[in-house]
C-alpha cells in the first residue's frame, strides 16, 4: 500500500510531464472504482488544462482550468503509468487514460480497485468528503510539537494507534510510524497521553524527517520520479526497523544483550521497534 513519500513522488513525476498540458484525450473504461467515477468524467477532462497539483495525506489533486480538481487515491494496488502514446498498447487493468497534447499519457491501473478518483471545485477541495475530517498535514509548518501534544493529551490507546488516525494526523501509515518511533526512540506501547513537552518534540521531527528523507531517496533514485517502465514513483527502500524482525538495530551493534528489533502486533498490524533504545 502507497504511504505519504510515494503519493508525493507519484505527484511529483505527474506534475513533470503534465503541469501546463492540455488534456485532449480522455478514455474512462469503467462506471466505477471503489466508488462510482463522476458522470462524464471524460467530457469534464478532454480541453481542461493542468494547472498545478497538490498532495493532501495519500490524496492527488490535479487541479484544471475550468475550475475542477481530480481527487486521485491510489488505494491498496493503485499505479499511475506514463508513456509516450502508443496505437493499440493494452495495459491490464487500466482503467482511465488521459493523453496530453505532447503526445504523453497517463493511465491509471488498479487490479483490485480500491482506489477512487473523482471530481471536486478546486476552491473547495477540502470540504470533499475524503478530506474533510483529516488532521494536519505532517510536514505541514503548522504541525509542531505543541498541536501534536495538545492531540494525544488525555489519549490511553497505544501510541503507534494514537499515529495511524488520520483525524489526528493525516498520511501516516503503518510503515512511515514505525520508523518515526525508532528515529524519536519512543515505543509504539507508550500511552498516547504520555507524549508532550520534550518528547513531543523529537516525535515531530522525526515524523517530519523520516517522511523527508524517504521523499528525497525517491527524488534522487528516480529520474523525473518515473521508474524505466513508466510507472510513477515507488521506490527501493532501507528500513531501519520496519520488516527487520531479530535483526540489531544500528543503535545496538555488538550487544549481546540486546535480541534485536521485536515484532508485536498492534491493532491486528505489526509493529517493527528496538525495546532497548525506545522508551
Ligand atoms: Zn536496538
Amino acid at each position: 500500500m502507497p504511504e505519504l513519500p510515494e503519493v508525493e513522488t507519484v505527484m511529483r513525476g505527474l506534475a513533470a510531464r503534465l503541469q501546463g498540458r492540455r488534456i485532449v484525450r480522455a478514455d474512462v473504461r469503467r462506471a466505477d472504482l471503489r466508488w462510482t467515477l463522476p458522470p462524464g468524467l471524460a467530457a469534464r477532462l478532454v480541453g481542461a488544462r493542468v494547472e498545478g497539483f497538490r498532495r493532501r495525506a495519500k490524496y492527488i489533486l490535479m487541479r484544471l482550468s475550468g475550475g475542477d480538481s481530480v481527487l486521485i487515491h491510489l488505494g491498496m494496488s493503485g499505479r499511475m503509468v506514463l508513456g509516450p502514446t502508443l496505437p493499440n498498447a493494452v495495459v491490464l487493468h487500466e482503467h482511465v487514460v488521459i493523453e496530453t497534447d505532447e503526445g504523453w499519457q497517463v493511465g491509471f491501473v488498479d487490479p483490485r480497485r480500491f482506489g477512487s478518483i473523482d471530481l471536486v471545485p478546486t476552491a473547495a477541495e477540502d470540504g470533499h468528503r475524503l478530506l474533510a475530517g483529516l488532521g494536519p498535514e505532517p510536514l505541514d509548518p503548522a504541525f509542531t510539537p505543541a498541536v501534536l501534544a495538545a492531540a494525544l493529551a488525555g489519549k490511553t490507546t497505544a501510541l503507534k494507534a494514537a499515529l495511524l488516525d488520520q483525524r489526528l494526523v493525516a498520511g501516516l501509515g503503518n510503515i512511515y510510524v514505525c520508523e518515526a518511533l525508532f528515529r524519536a526512540r519512543l515505543s509504539p506501547r507508550r500511552l498516547a497521553g504520555t507524549v508532550a513537552g520534550a518528547r513531543a518534540g523529537r516525535l515531530v521531527c522525526a515524523i517530519k524527517a523520516t517522511l523527508t528523507d524517504a521523499i528525497a531517496a525517491g527524488g534522487s533514485s528516480l529520474r523525473d520520479y518515473v521508474q524505466p517502465n513508466g510507472e510513477l514513483g515507488f521506490f527501493q527502500h532501507a528500513w531501519k526497523v520496519y520488516g527487520r524482525e531479530g535483526v540489531t538495530c544500528e543503535r545496538c551493534p555488538g550487544l549481546p544483550a540486546c535480541a534485536g528489533v521485536a515484532r508485536i502486533v498492534q491493532s491486528a498490524r505489526s509493529t517493527f521497534y528496538c525495546p532497548r533504545t525506545q522508551r
